[in-house]
């Protein structure tokens, strides 16, 4: 079907000898119509695609093909195929959004100072001779019996000076004090629990934003892929490159927490598997500048780069087994591993495989096509490891090395 184009003048980005292929049905009367009419590019087949568009053949119609970019921006909210390929991963970058700023303002990342000002008024409070003695009693084989005047002394100074680290091993120490003497805490004015579990100080959280951080960028570069890849041959080479850097940058970036917090104390392994992921995943990345690297045929090629990339975590997943394999989050974590490999294994097999469309090439042009369960799959993966990080963070916050 051939249909003239209006408003050609819109769009300098676009040459001149694709304005005929991009297809309007005539205008109607009036400023509404109009504004629809420039809304509604007409959908095009696979057959009439140019050929870098074309990428999956049982994909059969609802493509957009050479679109102006208002019209693409706009069509974000009109059905074609790439809608929930680009709702998909849209939603799943809102919510690693909010994940990411949930988990900011929920887990503490430096120590309370309001909650040391109280454990500083509580013992300037106290009768320290006499709980010192209490606490002799209380606990006679507690090593290192603190100095009490001491420690006030180090509190008093510390909290101006908001120099922490030094007066960090006392919280051990007034752990301790708390089990020992829990009405002393639990009185009046004095710290409770809750406040005391607070002090700890809290292991780094880098590792985990660098997860989200990844996840978050591959959620969008994604997203945005799929929407915009149809303006030109030259948008959907430079957005295909995007899209795989992505892929590669959520991949390396879920190696940091797990590895991170399993050899946190074992600072040659963690840095060889840290170092190992990331040079893999650069090396990716560079890998999919090659032109080559996206054609069809080389969807399985890629894939599997994808998978082996991701399957090379088995390595410190095992490694972390033999070594914790006596601390119940060792297990918890790698149930969830397991299940985050089952995802994205999935995913990955059935983006190369290209089920369920294959069985009927046209049906799931709208929904339900491989690239959607691929793009749904991968968010749950994501989420589950989500999941993991916090296990490996509430298990580091409390033991430590
Ligand atoms: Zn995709």
């Amino acid at each position: 079907m051939r249909v003239v184009r209006m408003d050609v003048d819109e769009d300098p980005i676009m040459p001149a000898e694709t304005v005929e292929m991009c297809l309007v049905s005539p205008p109607n009367e009036g400023t509404g119509n109009r504004l629809w009419e420039k809304m509604k590019y007409q959908l095009v087949e696979y057959h009439s695609l140019p050929g870098f568009l074309r990428d999956n053949e049982y994909i059969l119609g609802h493509y957009r093909s050479e679109w102006p970019m208002k019209q693409i921006l706009l069509s974000i909210f009109t059905i074609h195929n790439e809608t929930l390929n680009v709702w998909t991963h849209l939603i799943g970058f809102f919510i690693f959004l909010s994940l990411t700023i949930y988990t900011a303002m929920k887990v503490p990342k430096v120590v309370d100072l309001h909650a040391l000002q109280q454990i500083s008024d509580a013992l300037n409070k106290a009768d320290l001779h006499k709980l010192q003695s209490e606490i002799r009693t209380c606990l006679p084989s507690l090593p290192n019996m603190p100095d009490l005047n001491k420690l006030r002394e180090e509190l008093k100074t510390s909290i101006p000076l908001m120099d922490l680290v030094p007066s960090l091993s006392n919280w051990h120490v007034l752990e301790h004090l708390h089990s020992c003497l829990p009405e002393l805490f639990s009185a009046g004015n004095f710290i409770d629990v809750q406040v005391l579990q607070g002090m700890k100080e809290p292991i780094t959280r880098w590792p985990f934003f660098t997860f989200l951080g990844g996840a978050m960028f591959c959620l969008l570069a994604s997203s945005a892929c799929h929407l915009l890849s149809c303006h030109s041959e030259r948008l959907t080479y430079i957005m295909l490159r995007l899209d795989y850097a992505g892929i590669a940058a959520l991949i390396a970036t879920s190696f940091y927490p797990p590895v991170y917090y399993s050899f946190m104390c074992d600072p040659f392994f963690c840095n060889l598997y840290l170092g190992s992921i990331t040079v893999l995943g650069i090396a990716t990345i560079l890998l999919s500048l090659l032109p080559m690297f996206q054609r069809p045929e080389f969807r399985k090629i890629r894939a599997s780069l994808f998978f082996g990339m991701g399957i090379s975590g088995v390595a410190p997943i095992i490694h972390k087994l033999v070594l914790f394999w006596q601390q119940p989050e060792a297990l918890h974590t790698t149930l969830y591993e397991i299940l985050m490999g089952v995802l994205y294994g999935v995913g990955a097999l059935v983006y190369a495989a290209r089920i369920p469309e294959r069985w009927m090439p046209g049906k799931f042009d709208i929904a339900g096509q491989s690239h959607q369960l691929f793009h749904v799959l991968v968010v749950a993966g994501a989420f589950t490891h989500y999941q993991a990080g916090l296990v490996y963070l509430k298990w580091r916050d409390q033991n430590g090395c």
